[in-house]
Order: C-alpha cells, then structure tokens, then sequence
C-alpha cells in the first residue's frame, strides 16, 4: 500500500480472515516496522486471540465486513487513504460509472456517509454501503475494498483507486461525463470472468 501511494504515514489498515480467526494489522504502526509477530489474532466477534499490540481503530469495520451476509474464507479486507478515492468522496454519493472497472466492485460504488474513524457509526455506515459492491468509499477519509484472497488484493486497491481518479478527473472538466449503464456492467463483469489466460 506505501509503494503504490495508496496510504500516507501509518493510514490504512488490512486484514484477513481464515476459519474463525481475523488476523489485523495493528494500530499506527509504521509500515516499514511492521514485523509478522506485530500481527494480532482475533476471534470473529473481535475479541483478541494473540494480539501482542493494540489493534486496529478500525477493528469493529474488519470484523462486520469479515463476518457480513456472503463473507467468504480467506477474504481480506483492505482500507486505504487513496488520495483520488478520498478526493471523490467528498463530492458525490456515488461513483459515477466512468469507467468499466466499475465491475470489478459489483457496480457503482458507493460513498458512506462521514463519521469519525474508529467508531462502530462508520463501520455500520460502511456495511451499509457495501451492500451488493465489494468496495466503498468513506466520505472525507479514504476507501475500502473486500478482495478474494491476499494474492490479487493490492492489485484490486489499485484498480479502485484508479477508478476514483478517472472519475474526479472527468468530473473535474466540468463537462457531464458520459457514463455507463448497469445492464454494460454486468456485460463486463461476466467478460472479466474469461479474460486473460485460462487457469
Ligand atoms: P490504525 O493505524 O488504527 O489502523 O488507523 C489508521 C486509519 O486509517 C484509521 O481509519
Ligand atoms: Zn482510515
């Protein structure tokens, strides 16, 4: 996340779910320090297994998205202070579908509404947004995605991110960009399904 830009500073946060264990990253921890022992083990409803720092602010999100209708072994979910994401979320409600990347997050995704980082209102506020999308963005703080698996999880921040700055760019012309509908981005989702080599 440091090397593509995505977070500044200690910003951000990841985890990662296996079985009935959340393993997170801990709080305001330098990236460059960051060692596998600092990463701590918490049981589904948060509680801490072997945690030998202080966990994430964010630890109540990760637990409601790694536990949301739908939520699958392995998953990983990823929070980032992306400049182009955190730009956009505090101008619109949605991101609007300027780009057909848009599929790899179920649709257009969505803004959830501000509340201070680290209180259970922002983890509720983002759920909600994530209905249905596998990304949000949190209004005047960064975004957040849900990937399959720590293998192709940076790689779809960076598509988020991309995303955001194709539409703050297109906004910021002040022409009406021209969009896509959902029935295109369904289309897409089921050509990325096939795209590129065979498995
Ligand atoms: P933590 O260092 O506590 O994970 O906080 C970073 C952050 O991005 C809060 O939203
Ligand atoms: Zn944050």
């Amino acid at each position: 996340m440091v090397a593509r830009g995505l977070v500044v500073g200690t910003a951000g946060n990841v985890s990662v779910r296996e079985g009935d264990t959340i393993a997170v990253s801990p709080s305001g921890v330098d990236y460059a320090s960051l060692t596998p022992a600092m990463v701590g083990l918490h049981a589904l409803d948060g509680t801490a297994l072997d945690a030998p720092l202080r966990p994430t602010s964010e630890l109540a999100l990760h637990v409601l998205l790694h536990t949301r209708d739908g939520a699958r072994d392995g998953e990983v979910v990823l929070h980032t202070h992306a400049a182009a994401s955190t730009a956009l979320s505090t101008v619109v409600d949605e991101v609007p579908l300027t780009h057909y990347y848009a599929a790899f997050f179920g649709g257009a995704v969505r803004v959830a509404p501000y509340a201070t980082f680290g209180t259970p209102e922002l983890a509720v506020h983002v759920l909600a947004a994530m209905a249905g999308r596998t990304a949000a963005l949190m209004a005047n703080h960064g975004a957040v995605l849900v990937a399959p698996a720590v293998e192709g999880a940076l790689d779809r921040a960076g598509y988020l991110e991309y995303v955001c700055d194709v539409a703050l760019r297109a906004l910021g012309t002040g022409l009406p960009p021209r969009t896509l509908d959902d029935a295109e981005i369904a289309r897409v989702a089921r050509a990325l399904g096939t795209h590129g080599q065979p498995r």
